[in-house]
């Protein structure tokens, strides 16, 4: 993009507050004039996209696209979740739901508690994965993944991020990730990855759409 050229519109598709937060402050760092970032809110019609997929880049592209096509801009999306080792990998693509009701942090973290309240503290490993999609209106897309490892702990500590961070200790850390400060979770974690990857990616196919 030469420097007289209006920065190319990209659609954030998710409405989870905490997302758009670490959406905003990471996509805006690296691409700072290149890239304005539409909110949902500016497309008052465009419905939630039904999350049908069986894996964490399935649901991101299904999120992206629809989100693409019905607004007819580029959309960025992304598909993230906590995987435990002891549970085989759960609540994975489910964690937004894990308790029944969707976004309900609170019931989803005591939900992981209970079924690790006997493991002890070695087996408690965890990690968190995020992939970020972008899809264009004539079609092409990009994926990228970003893991987050760490353990489980006994009990929530901690009132920053959002989700599972309070029960959530990064591997080499004596803290939460919700004792963490944004600066700080974005530069390890899945979501930080994932975006930090994406956006070159993003810059070039913007400017290869003229
Ligand atoms: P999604 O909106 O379908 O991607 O669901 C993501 C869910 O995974 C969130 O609602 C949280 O429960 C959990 N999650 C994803 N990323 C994080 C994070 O950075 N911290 C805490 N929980 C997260």
């Amino acid at each position: 993009m030469s420097s007289n050229q209006t920065p190319h519109k990209l659609l954030l598709a998710t409405r989870n507050k905490g997302k758009i937060e670490e959406f905003r402050r990471i996509l805006e760092d690296i691409a700072a004039g290149q890239i304005e970032l539409v909110g949902l809110d500016q497309f008052p019609n465009l419905h939630d996209v039904d999350e049908t997929g069986s894996t964490f880049e399935e649901n991101a592209l299904l999120k992206a696209r629809e989100m693409c096509e019905a607004s007819g801009i580029p959309a960025i999306a992304d598909d993230s979740g906590l995987c435990v080792d002891y549970l085989n990998g759960d609540p994975g693509i489910f964690s937004a739901r894990w308790a029944g009701s969707h976004g309900d942090d609170k019931a989803n973290t005591a939900k992981v508690l209970a079924s690790l309240a006997d493991v002890p503290d070695e087996k408690r490993s965890a990690h968190f994965t995020c992939v970020a999609a972008l899809a264009l209106p004539d079609g092409r897309t990009h994926v990228e993944e970003g893991k987050f490892e760490g353990w489980i702990l006994r009990e929530p500590i901690g009132d920053q991020g959002f989700g599972y961070d309070p029960i959530f200790r990064p591997d080499g850390y004596s803290i939460s990730s919700a004792q963490m400060s944004a600066e700080e979770k974005d530069a390890i974690s899945h979501r930080g990855k994932s975006l930090r990857a994406i956006a070159p990616h993003v810059i070039n196919l913007l400017n290869s759409l003229g």
